[in-house]
């Protein structure tokens, strides 16, 4: 399966393993536990000498499926699952980092990884650092000081920065620190962090690797005697992925690369065409030249991804005013999905955050996030057209 192309193996990969009575597709396996008639067997597949599954919060077949596509396309040793991207989050952390440890982070990660940081780690004793998102020089000095951890997201929600994750797995690594990668934004189509050095990458399958908003799900990939340590700590603590959910995002990882080829089509023309309304202030958008690390994003991305974000001038009361005249966007939390989704992002990524928390992130309060759908673009642009020439009336008003 490794020598296969991209698509043909988030098509190929993971099913034929689980497949039964002949049918071509992986099934939802709802079954809580699984039976043995002989004590021997049972016993050898319990201790992990033999495969099968005993339980569902620790394993089950079609969840298996889903861990082996993902595993295949960040080509990855091994890859664990769980109900959530924040779970897949929460649990690697909780299984690397003890009290009296260190965790080198960016100030712009997920809103809810950005709790983790403030709010519970400190709480544990464990000493959390969170530097400038881009400043690589001020990233390198506080690794070069020791961490257990070095935590990237890259790129970020909602202003899209880009952080050079080569370099800094480089400066990792020197002081034996873990690092972890949230790839969510890129999805492995874009960016494959374990190529740049990367110790750990996650994902919330809950957006691209699905791609159609309807299950939520998460997932870690890399080195086997990682992945197992996480694994155990998810099987314990039991935030465990549905059956159902898996054979949703299985189902939707199958078109990924298409959607994601699409999204960074569509992204891309949307960064550009919102630079020419007089009520946007700024875009942005990592493919645009002019974002300030265009050139990080290029060297390490296959494609800018599906992600953007622009302020309007007057703030909130802009925002109010334009986002629900858009016919074609969902005005909503999520991102990925194969429609355009959009949200401000102190009701969306950074509802967690006060105000100043989200001025001292450099989150203006008029920030719209777009989530590029695949629809046509030339309907997403005259959407956009309209929906600005309707403010245009509202301001003569
Ligand atoms: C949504 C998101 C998460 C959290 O995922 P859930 O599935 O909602 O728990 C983590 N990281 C990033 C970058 C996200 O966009």
């Amino acid at each position: 399966m490794n020598e296969a192309r991209f698509s043909t193996k988030s098509i190929w990969a993971g099913e034929k393993e689980q497949l039964a009575f002949g049918a071509t597709q992986v099934p939802v396996v709802h079954s809580v536990s699984f039976g043995y008639d002989d004590m021997d067997e049972w016993y050898e597949v319990a201790v992990g000498r033999k495969d099968g599954h005993i339980y569902g919060r620790n394993t089950n077949p079609t969840v298996q499926a889903f861990e082996e596509k993902i595993r295949i396309l960040e080509g990855a040793e091994s890859a664990t699952s769980f109900s959530t991207g924040m779970a897949a989050i929460s649990n690697t952390l909780g299984t690397l980092l003890f009290p009296g440890d260190r965790v080198v982070s960016i100030k712009d990660t997920y809103g809810g990884t950005n709790k983790i940081f403030t709010e519970f780690l400190p709480k544990q004793q464990v000493e959390v650092v969170l530097c400038e998102t881009g400043d690589h020089e001020a990233l390198e000095e506080e690794i070069s000081k020791g961490c257990k951890v070095l935590y990237l997201e890259s790129p970020t929600n909602p202003t899209v920065k880009v952080t050079d994750i080569k370099r800094m797995a480089i400066a990792g690594k020197a002081v034996g620190a873990t690092v972890v990668v949230d790839n969510t934004f890129a999805t492995p189509v874009n960016q494959n962090p374990l190529e740049l050095g990367a110790d750990l990458v996650i994902h919330s399958a809950t957006k691209f690797l699905g791609g159609h908003a309807d299950a939520l799900g998460g997932a870690v990939c890399g080195r086997k005697s990682l992945v197992e340590a996480i694994y155990h700590y998810r099987e314990i603590n039991g935030a465990t992925l549905d059956p159902m959910a898996a054979y949703l995002l299985l189902r939707g990882m199958k078109t990924l690369k298409l959607r994601v080829d699409q999204q960074n089509k569509n992204a891309a023309e949307i960064a550009d065409y919102l630079k020419s309304f007089d009520m946007v202030e700024a875009v942005y958008y990592p493919g645009l030249p002019e974002h300030p690390h265009h050139d990080i994003a290029k060297t390490q991305m296959k494609g800018y991804g599906g992600m953007l974000s622009f302020a309007v001038k007057g703030g909130v009361d802009t925002v109010r005013n334009l986002l629900p005249e858009l016919k074609y966007a969902n005005r909503a939390a999520n991102l990925g999905s194969v429609e355009t989704v959009v949200g401000p992002s102190r009701t969306t990524s950074h509802v967690e955050c006060t105000p100043e928390e989200r001025a001292a992130m450099g989150i203006p309060e008029g920030l719209v996030r777009y989530s590029a759908g695949i629809e046509d673009i030339e309907d997403l642009k005259e959407d956009l057209s309209q929906a600005f020439k309707k403010l245009q009336t509202y301001a003569k008003n």
